[in-house]
């Protein structure tokens, strides 16, 4: 380790005095400028991850539905997965250093991870279209050559391609290309197969209107059209030419707000959908004819790639040992039953033996497991992904020959509302039970529990944001008057009980 040079760009990347940050599960995340120190400390983390993995570790710059003036920084591990939490604590030591410690810090990361200097460095670099955002992708690439490493830069990325570039190279090119246009292709060659086997689709199935949220989703699926083109065309609205990232719109704006994205023209009964501003998340909807507005996002999307799921599975029959996948259904969320199956099917294991199954079986039972094949190929195996997403969605949807109304009714929810609870500090809550029950503060659980009761078919739980000082209300009931009348009841116990700060929350009103 070269410690004067590490001393000297330390001094060119300064960290503002005071300034006090922690890693996340979203990696760090606020104003750009304030950012810079923080990108060139996570170059010089990213070789050491790399060195202590032996592997390819990425950098992803983004602060994915944040204003435009936000920036932030995330690593990605060996097989396109989160950081270790191990690695977020030295990534947070690392941020908050003084100057003058550095390499102090440096040198207790090498000892307590027990890196190996000697070992060779290899990182991957994705940005999102923030302004801020190529300069900061520099600094980072500072970092990384201070300490000698060897990197890619790929420039703009969606978050979850970067993923995808981390998880292809470190199996060796087995998942994939390591390329822009090899996950194009990869993911566009299944989705053309799949749609193929669709009877149905008539135009209705072949035309959806995208919100790319003015950032890195619209670059990338202009590109990657050409490719899926036979079985769906897709028209971009929001693609940055005009207005702000993830201003008016995008997938957090359509879900908070309950209502269409500016920019984009609505008829009754079209097929939208929302990206958020890195592309990692997807909410669909639509207009009724009365002109009411359908939200389909979370569960619903769940539900309708788990049930179809589960009719290849048992189209498959015995051949394939998912039992387990079968069972789990019936008792757990959608959601966490997709968790599950994917779980399984993106083993190795599973995958090889879908793949040989698509060539032996019967003709029936083989079209499923070719089916099933395909999916896996589909999905973005290393993170959420909201063009991989978007392309099983509508393969599903084209196969069971489903209009988007026709999907929104099948699963019914009840009226909810989402709240934001503004706190000193996030941390004083903890939950347990996938987020639905709060450990603490004390009290708080025994309120909402209280609260609940009050209100037929209710429920509603709260969980802290992973970025930001705010605590997020959920709750539903039998009318939507019950479900904002219990947030609002819920949002004053968090805002008592868990160190409220500003306004006490208000009751819902109309215009929210
Ligand atoms: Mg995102």
């Amino acid at each position: 380790m070269d410690l004067d040079s590490i001393s000297k760009h330390s001094a060119l990347h300064a960290k503002p005095s005071g300034l006090i940050l922690q890693y996340g599960t979203a990696g760090f995340r606020m104003k750009a400028e304030h950012l810079d120190h923080v990108m060139f400390r996570m170059g010089l983390l990213a070789v050491l991850r790399s060195k202590q993995t032996k592997s390819t570790i990425g950098v992803m710059v983004t602060a994915s539905h944040n204003p435009e003036e936000d920036n932030g920084v995330k690593l990605v591990d060996p097989l396109g997965e989160m950081l270790a939490p191990s690695w977020e604590e030295h990534a947070t030591c690392l941020a908050n250093a003084e100057e003058q410690n550095m390499q102090k810090v440096l040198m207790n990361i090498c000892k307590k991870a027990a890196v190996d200097l000697q070992q060779a460095a290899f990182i991957v670099i994705g940005r999102d279209t923030r302004s801020s955002s190529e300069k900061l992708a520099q600094s980072v690439i500072d970092g990384i050559t201070v300490l000698g490493g060897q990197f890619h830069d790929y420039g703009l990325l969606t978050t979850p391609q970067l993923h995808y570039m981390v998880y292809c190279r470190n199996t060796n090119g087995q998942y994939g290309k390591a390329t822009v246009e090899g996950y194009y292709q990869k993911l566009s060659k299944a989705f053309v197969e799949l749609t193929k086997q669709a009877f149905s689709s008539g135009d209705e199935y072949q035309s959806l209107k995208v919100d790319c949220a003015n950032g890195i989703g619209a670059l990338q699926l202009r590109e990657m059209r050409g490719y899926f083109s036979q079985g769906l065309s897709v028209q971009l609205f929001n693609v940055g030419t005009k207005g702000k990232l993830n201003h008016l719109c995008g997938a957090d704006f359509v879900k908070s707000h309950q209502k269409p994205p500016q920019g984009m023209e609505m008829k009754s009964n079209e097929r939208c959908c929302s990206f958020d501003g890195d592309a990692d998340r997807i909410v669909y909807y639509y207009r009724d004819t009365d002109g009411h507005f359908h939200l389909i996002d979370g569960d619903k999307i769940a539900t309708l790639i788990s049930s179809f799921l589960k009719e290849l599975l048992l189209e498959i029959g015995e051949n394939l040992n998912l039992g387990v996948v079968q069972t789990a259904y019936a008792n757990g969320s959608s959601t966490r039953y997709l968790e599950e199956v994917m779980k399984v099917l993106f083993s190795k294991a599973a995958e090889m033996k879908i793949k040989q199954l698509a060539k032996e079986l019967e003709d029936k039972k083989r079209k499923a497991a070719k089916m099933l094949a395909n999916i896996i190929d589909l999905s973005n195996q290393a993170a959420g992904d909201a063009i991989s997403d978007m392309l099983v969605i509508e393969a599903i949807l084209a196969l069971k020959g489903l209009t988007i109304q026709q999907w929104d009714a099948l699963y019914t929810d009840l009226p909810n509302r989402q709240l934001k609870v503004k706190v000193a500090d996030r941390q004083v809550i903890c939950t347990t039970d996938a987020e639905r029950q709060a450990v603490t503060p004390p009290g708080l659980q025994e309120a909402i529990n209280d609260l609940v009761k009050k209100y037929k078919l209710s429920r509603a739980f709260v969980r802290p944001s992973g970025t930001e000082d705010v605590v997020r209300v959920y709750a539903e009931a039998d009318s939507q008057e019950s479900a904002d009348s219990l947030a609002h009841e819920v949002s004053c116990a968090v805002y008592q009980l868990a160190g409220g700060v500003g306004e006490k929350p208000q009751p819902v009103s109309e215009d929210i």
